[in-house]
């Protein structure tokens, strides 16, 4: 794609004038995840535009760890994000960056502001201040505590600082305007208390920043131009630039917010995802099924992929929900022009070739890719008794079906035609065997009787292949928006989200499989190795996706 011919974003366009106005000489922008969670398929959206911003006007994108609620943080969650950062082919500038590296700054700030008149111990709690905050339609009260003097306010917000108050006891406000028509400019909290160890600074700090006083702070130290954000934010880009204005920040960063990427028949945000994780519905926050890059990544979608679709969702300021369908079109998209193809036969039913020489063998030769050269060619082993795929044979079936039926021939691709002669049944009435014969001369061109085959089929010599499990994944959620309205998710998770195949016959050339992208098994969909299950004695294989969208209506 031609980044030139492209319309641009109404983000690119603030900046390209912000370059040609001389506003800012270089671009840089961040990426501020709070690590309480795993990164999901939204976030991958916010990724993907500031490093990709960064790199389109050679600027540089920071990661910074918006850590300033301790109680939900976790290392674990900092190194699984720095992973799938770069996994999506991004590189941050220089170290990473934590919002706890500015806690001191933050807290020397705040006393600042306190020496200006500007900030004030308030003791309400939590249910006291609500009501002195007012609604959307009527103004907020002042605080009793507002007009404390500076003395008093820089006693007590030392007190809160050495501990000596308990959490909720009291916490530090900005001094804006409690009548303002927007809420967040109602004397917003920049501090509050909480006794809890902090991953990175441990128990130096029992006082927080809010993320209001922190966020803005923390780009103006590391000299952001463009901090982009979702629309959720909008509303707190008033108190976003207050500080700005009121601080002796080293420079001016400004926001701008875009809408959020939200995809059907799934969930996206990082309690939802957590609470899964929780209660077992999956097993774990990379499970195949998640919407998380690390599940996405597990099941077997590229980083491309990924980058693509996002790509196709573009950046504008009206919230939708994109068809999960479109991520699945990329992954194809990428899967079919470069994953290598093979035969796996899920569901195999064994057929023997009667008037195939039982001590004769012979290597069938194969394609790695239909239309591409620099993919290696395959070798098959053949040999009287090979798999097929149950569903692809019937002893009777009207002329849409074109696969085995009896007294009928199909193609076994890359083989010879073969004819079905007798099904052999156990007990219970299921076939078990069925017996065919290989027409003479077929490989690689049509029977000299003029009798063609309808169809082609997959196969897997019964003698020479390698056993896997494949682990088939369904949509999460049977439901397309299962937390809309306040409903609980909880309710429509897909009980049929996985299904596990453990007898699967997989063609010889696979033994050692490919670890860096998925197979396409032919006319079953695409396959990754299980990089987390999957063992050299027992190869597992997850579907990425199928080879067509089976849930179009
Ligand atoms: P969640 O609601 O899942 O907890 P969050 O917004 O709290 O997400 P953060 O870690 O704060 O998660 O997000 C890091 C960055 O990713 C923020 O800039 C946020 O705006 C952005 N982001 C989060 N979710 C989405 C989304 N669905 N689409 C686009 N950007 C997103
Ligand atoms: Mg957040």
């Amino acid at each position: 794609m031609s980044d030139n011919k492209k319309p641009l974003n109404f983000i690119e366009k603030i900046i390209e004038d912000d370059l040609a106005s001389g506003r800012i000489s270089r671009l840089k922008t961040r990426f501020p995840p709070e690590p309480n969670g795993y990164l999901h398929i939204g976030h991958a959206k916010s990724i993907c535009l500031n490093f990709g911003l960064a790199k389109k006007y050679k600027g540089s994108c920071n990661l910074r760890f918006d850590d300033t609620n301790p109680e939900k943080e976790d290392e674990e969650f900092v190194e699984s994000i720095k992973q799938d950062v770069q996994w999506l082919g991004f590189q941050w500038e220089g170290d990473i960056h934590f919002t706890s590296d500015y806690f001191d700054q933050l807290y020397e700030w705040a006393i600042g502001l306190i020496k200006e008149g500007k900030a004030y111990v308030c003791d309400l709690s939590p249910d006291e201040a609500r009501e002195y905050r007012g609604s959307l339609t009527e103004p907020g009260k002042n605080s009793p505590y507002r007009n404390r003097s500076v003395e008093e306010n820089l006693e007590l917000f030392e007190k809160m600082r050495a501990g000596e108050f308990d959490e909720g006891a009291c916490s530090l406000r900005v001094k804006i305007d409690m009548a303002h028509p927007n809420m967040q400019m109602r004397d917003p909290i920049i501090y509050r208390i909480k006794k809890a160890m902090h991953h990175q600074t441990g128990d130096k700090w029992c006082i927080y920043p809010s993320y209001d006083y922190a966020h803005g702070q923390g780009d103006a130290i590391e000299g952001i131009t463009h901090s982009i954000c979702t629309l959720e934010f909008e509303e707190h880009r008033p108190l976003y630039d207050w500080f700005i204005q009121n601080l002796p920040v080293p420079s001016e960063p400004h926001q701008y917010e875009f809408s959020r990427l939200n995809v059907n028949y799934t969930v996206t945000s990082k309690r939802k995802l957590k609470q899964l994780v929780d209660e077992g519905v999956v097993s774990g926050w990379d499970d195949p099924r998640m919407p998380t890059i690390s599940g996405m990544r597990h099941r077997g979608y590229t980083p491309k992929s990924i980058r693509d679709f996002v790509e196709s969702t573009g950046v504008t300021r009206t919230d939708g929900v994109v068809d999960v369908s479109q991520l699945e079109f990329s992954v194809r998209e990428d899967l079919n022009e470069n994953a290598p193809r093979a035969m796996c036969v899920l569901n195999p039913l064994k057929v023997v070739l009667t008037n195939y020489p039982e001590d004769k063998r012979e290597t069938m030769t194969a394609p790695g890719h239909p239309n591409r050269d620099d993919f290696a060619e395959r070798l098959l082993p053949f040999s009287r008794e090979i798999y097929i795929d149950r569903d692809d044979f019937r002893e009777e079936a009207n002329k849409k079906y074109k696969r085995l039926v009896l007294g009928k021939r199909v193609r076994l691709r890359n083989a010879y035609i073969i004819e079905a002669d007798e099904a052999i049944k156990d007990d219970s009435g299921e076939i078990i065997e069925v017996r065919a014969r290989v027409i003479e001369n077929t490989v690689g061109k049509n029977p000299e009787d003029g009798i063609k085959a309808k169809g082609v089929i997959h196969w897997v010599c019964a003698t020479n292949h390698v056993n896997c499990e494949v682990r088939l994944y369904d949509r999460l959620f049977t439901e397309e928006f299962p937390d809309a309205g306040g409903k609980d998710f909880m309710n429509s998770v897909n009980p049929e989200s996985l299904k596990v195949l453990t007898n699967c016959k997989l063609e010889m050339s696979l033994s050692k499989p490919n670890t860096d992208i998925p197979y396409q098994f032919e006319r079953e969909g695409y396959f990754f190795v299980d990089l987390k299950d999957s063992r050299p004695e027992h190869l597992i294989f997850n579907r990425t996706i199928g080879l067509r969208d089976t849930w179009n209506k």
